[in-house]
């Protein structure tokens, strides 16, 4: 019967896509279900990169890095409140992770700098294009090519288990047939996160009440309600990021690569207020401090041709630009003066390779080149580091750390990796390691059952 699997993956994001193709490729029948008419969930609007550490791109790059340190760097980043074991699988995978991708047809040859890293180990495509549409469209094609059964404009409404209380399927909804049970031994959550209901992210932090998101319309939380109704607990849910830099204009989210690869931040009074590469959480509580409430991307064509992504934004009408600071200053009712003279002061910080004035780790180039942009940014709800509470196979646990036969979680839906803290880049490795993960895991338990 069409309808009864081994596996059943809820979202289409790049977990749902790791999970349904790595459940397959270990023997299952797969069926992958999305609520939205699209493919991609949040996965696809990442533009930041993959972390990963001790990979071959970075050896051909001479970069010395390793597991441990991207752990150390992760848990720090996570107020060291992240679950270690988790934490440890996420830094020690990456590598693997970044191959299975490699195999599977991305380009990830690409490696810079996100905030919080001690190095550069975000992997991207050549020249900097957004890595989350390229990653979901490598998943989504090798989906296809394994004939995996995508059930579009289909919600997962409910776990179905047996009186031993093993998972069977789940209930779904279609929007044309309604609701039948999609009949599986194990189920997996890829569902996403929250960052787009703001009720449900003022209720747990109120100092983000009234907030723009950077996220798609489907990322509500009904897969934590999925997941709560059939035994599993949440954990961390009051940690919810801001990411500092949606453009004022549009909600356009800057990636944080922008700044990795060299534009600064300055205030309307023209003055840097921060080092730029801190993490998410520091960068959005030092904007919230300025004038207005927002701050100014400051930087060149050295930058621009760095990252083909800031193409995106220029095409976009969101990063104007002239051939002289003053002029820019001018067009952004910034004081031109003290911004002719920060970028001065910057730029020789660059030539004496130390920011003695905010500490800033990277320095990659001055901002001398062609034409200056400027890009007004604020921040908005981003990501939220809580949800499902997971073991080391990705299975989900209930309260008193059980776990529920055949019930597994992966990605934004599941809290642990990111602490109280998500540096940008993790949440592609995040969603590739445990989705592919859980795809694993299942599709074993699977076949004894
Ligand atoms: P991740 O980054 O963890 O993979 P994404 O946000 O990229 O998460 O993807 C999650 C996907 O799951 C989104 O496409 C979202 O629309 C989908 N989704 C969320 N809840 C449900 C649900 N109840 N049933 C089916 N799909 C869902």
């Amino acid at each position: 019967p069409k309808d009864t699997v081994d596996v059943v993956v809820v979202g289409s994001g790049g977990a749902g896509f790791s999970a349904a193709v790595a459940a397959h490729d270990n023997g299952a029948k797969v069926i992958l279900i999305e609520k939205e008419p699209v493919i991609g969930g949040n996965a696809k609007l990442a533009a930041g990169g993959m972390n990963a550490a001790w990979t071959d791109q970075q050896k051909a790059k001479d970069i010395k890095d390793s597991a441990e340190l991207m752990y150390k760097d992760t848990m720090k980043g996570g107020g060291e409140i992240n679950d270690p074991a988790l934490v440890n699988i996420l830094s020690s995978h990456s590598k693997g992770s970044v191959d299975w991708m490699t195999q599977m047809g991305a380009d990830l040859t690409d490696v810079g700098m996100m905030g919080g890293a001690s190095v550069n180990r975000s992997h991207r495509p050549t020249g900097g294009a957004g890595v989350g549409a390229h990653v979901v469209q490598v998943l989504y094609d090798n989906a296809v090519q394994r004939n995996i059964d995508l059930r579009m404009n289909t919600r997962g409404i409910e776990v179905l288990k047996d009186d031993k209380g093993a998972v069977k399927g789940i209930l779904v909804k279609g929007m044309y047939k309604g609701y039948y049970w999609v009949k599986a031994d194990a189920v997996i959550l890829a569902t996403g996160g929250f960052a787009k209901n703001n009720e449900r992210v003022s209720k747990l932090d109120p100092s983000l009440k009234g907030f723009i998101s950077t996220n798609q319309p489907g990322a509500v939380g009904d897969g934590l309600d999925v997941a709560e109704n059939a035994g599993g607990a949440l954990k961390d849910m009051q940690y919810i990021q801001a990411h500092p830099t949606l453009s004022v204009k549009g909600g356009v989210m800057i990636t944080e690569a922008v700044r990795g690869n060299g534009a600064i931040l300055v205030n309307k009074e023209g003055k840097r207020f921060v080092n730029e590469i801190t993490t998410r959480d520091k960068a959005s509580a030092a904007i919230l401090a300025q004038t207005g409430k927002t701050a100014y991307l400051i930087f060149d064509d050295s930058v621009r041709k760095s990252l083909s992504k800031i193409n995106q934004y220029v095409g976009l009408g969101v990063a104007p630009s002239a051939d002289s600071l003053m002029k820019l200053a001018e067009m952004e009712n910034i004081d031109g003066k003290a911004l002719t003279e920060t970028v001065a002061r910057y730029n020789s910080l660059v030539t004496s390779g130390k920011d003695t004035d905010f500490d800033r780790p990277n320095l990659p180039r001055s901002l001398n080149e062609g034409n200056y942009y400027a890009i007004e940014i604020t921040p908005g709800v981003h990501h939220t580091m809580g949800g499902v509470m997971i073991d080391t196979k990705a299975e989900v646990m209930n309260a008193k750390k059980q776990v529920i036969p055949g019930l597994y979680g992966a990605g934004e839906v599941t809290g642990g990796v990111h602490g109280a803290n998500r540096l940008g880049g993790n949440a592609i490795s995040d969603i590739i390691t445990f989705g592919r993960l859980a795809g694993e895991e299942a599709a074993k338990y699977s076949k004894k059952h």
